[in-house]
């Protein structure tokens, strides 16, 4: 940047200010696409002082620029948007982006995993994450150990009692459920262990803006990028920051080998929604509550699930420690089970059923036949997903429009 600012600026300046050089893109105030897949190294010496520092057989001193390479390993788009997307992230020094969100999760299991460790994580988690863990780790000789979401004690014995935890993993709030976790218990519970398992939270619902999983101990956070940070329901993106440098070197060694480094093209539009990503949240989460706060009581809805309307005393104490504001998805259980949920989706004109969330349209979909029918009937009983439960991802659209559709897809069931 052409100003750099000497005394230090919030968030909200810093992704406007630091980690683009206009000079480096011919003067462009915004910045530019590099595609090139090779880069030309400026002598024989610097290509070797290059491949030492990317390989890990040589660390990088103190304000030193080494040559691009090639563009599996890094490139100017990836290296502009982690730059910018730092300062979002409270307590983060660097930040290392995938190819999508799964990408992410995927080689920080591979980046902080061991043969016959355990992964410990809480339950519901991400389909995609669930299946990663069971259906793949497993029979590479990896243990998951799965604690419902909102168990603090439960997650404590876990980690205390596993077989060698490599990783704790929490995704809170839980997806569809909107139960949250402790993560300051849980973070000291596993920098007490021998182990030192790496903990590691999925903060897709409620970060960057709202929950700081960096300031309550854990050391890795994890993201799918494809939701709010992009916010526009048209790029898969997946981003993992840290406090630890060493870390995200190391996710940054793993990716170069995996190849699923973020693209030149999605970096340059993922950057260019980092500045309103806060906006766009604090309208989306102030759509949603004053949708769910007004849905609550109507005849057809048995249980409405949003972080406002928690009654149990631990949930309520955890939001309040843990998130600034409540978000932007809620679950609505309707009377009437299974036909009642797709009759109520069937009736809705503004929002569409789909799945995926975070983004400036509202979206709606029935977890227990999509995004968690890959779960075991025990598994949804466990997790509370049931044949009535709807889940609404609410966009920017005047709020009044979307409570009076809602209110007429419950009417006419
Ligand atoms: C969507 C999602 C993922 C997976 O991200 P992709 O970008 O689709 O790979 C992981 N965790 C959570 C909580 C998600 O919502």
């Amino acid at each position: 940047m052409a100003q750099v600012p000497d005394t230090p600026v919030r968030p909200g300046t810093a992704v406007l200010t630091r980690g683009f050089d206009p000079s480096l893109s011919v003067g462009s105030a915004r910045p530019a696409v590099f595609r090139s897949s090779t880069y030309v190294f400026s002598s024989p010496e610097a290509a070797e002082r290059a491949f030492n520092v990317a390989s890990g057989r040589a660390p990088l001193e103190p304000g030193e620029k080494v040559d691009l390479i090639y563009s599996r390993f890094n490139h100017p788009n990836a290296e502009i948007l982690e730059d910018q997307i730092v300062p979002l992230e409270k307590g983060a020094t660097q930040a290392v982006v995938f190819n999508s969100g799964m990408a992410a999760i995927m080689t920080a299991f591979f980046a902080c995993g061991r043969l016959g460790s355990s992964i410990v994580h809480t339950t519901p988690l991400y389909g995609g994450t669930t299946q990663l863990i069971h259906q793949f780790l497993e029979p590479f000789g990896m243990t998951g150990v799965a604690i419902p979401a909102g168990q603090g004690e439960a997650l404590d014995e876990a980690i205390r009692s596993a077989k060698d935890p490599s990783i704790v993993l929490i995704e809170t709030p839980a997806n569809p459920t909107m139960i949250m976790t402790d993560i300051r218990r849980a973070a000291e519970t596993a920098a007490a262990h021998p182990a030192r398992p790496v903990v590691m939270v999925d903060n897709t619902f409620l970060g960057p803006p709202y929950q700081h999983p960096l300031m309550l101990g854990a050391d890795l956070c994890l993201y799918s990028a494809t939701k709010f940070l992009s916010g526009f329901s048209d790029l898969i993106a997946g981003v993992a920051l840290a406090k630890d440098e060493a870390l995200i070197q190391k996710l940054r060694r793993h990716r170069g080998l995996f190849g699923n480094i973020l693209q030149p093209d999605e970096c340059w539009l993922l950057d260019g929604r980092l500045p309103t990503v806060t906006l766009r949240m604090n309208r989306q989460s102030k759509n949603a509550q004053r949708i769910a706060e007004r849905l609550v009581g109507h005849r057809r809805v048995k249980r409405l699930l949003y972080p406002t309307l928690f009654d149990d005393s631990e949930q309520v104490r955890i939001r309040m420690a843990q998130c600034d504001y409540p978000g932007a998805l809620f679950s609505i259980e309707l009377y009437g089970g299974k036909a009642a949920a797709f009759e109520f989706l069937r009736n809705v004109r503004i929002a569409s059923n789909a799945v995926s969330l975070g983004g400036v349209e509202t979206l709606t979909c029935h977890p227990k036949t999509t995004t968690h029918s890959g779960m075991t009937a025990a598994e949804m009983d466990l997790a509370g997903i049931t044949d009535g439960l709807v889940r609404i991802s609410v966009g920017i659209e005047d709020w009044r429009d979307l409570l009076a559709d809602f209110q007429q897809a419950l009417d006419a069931i």
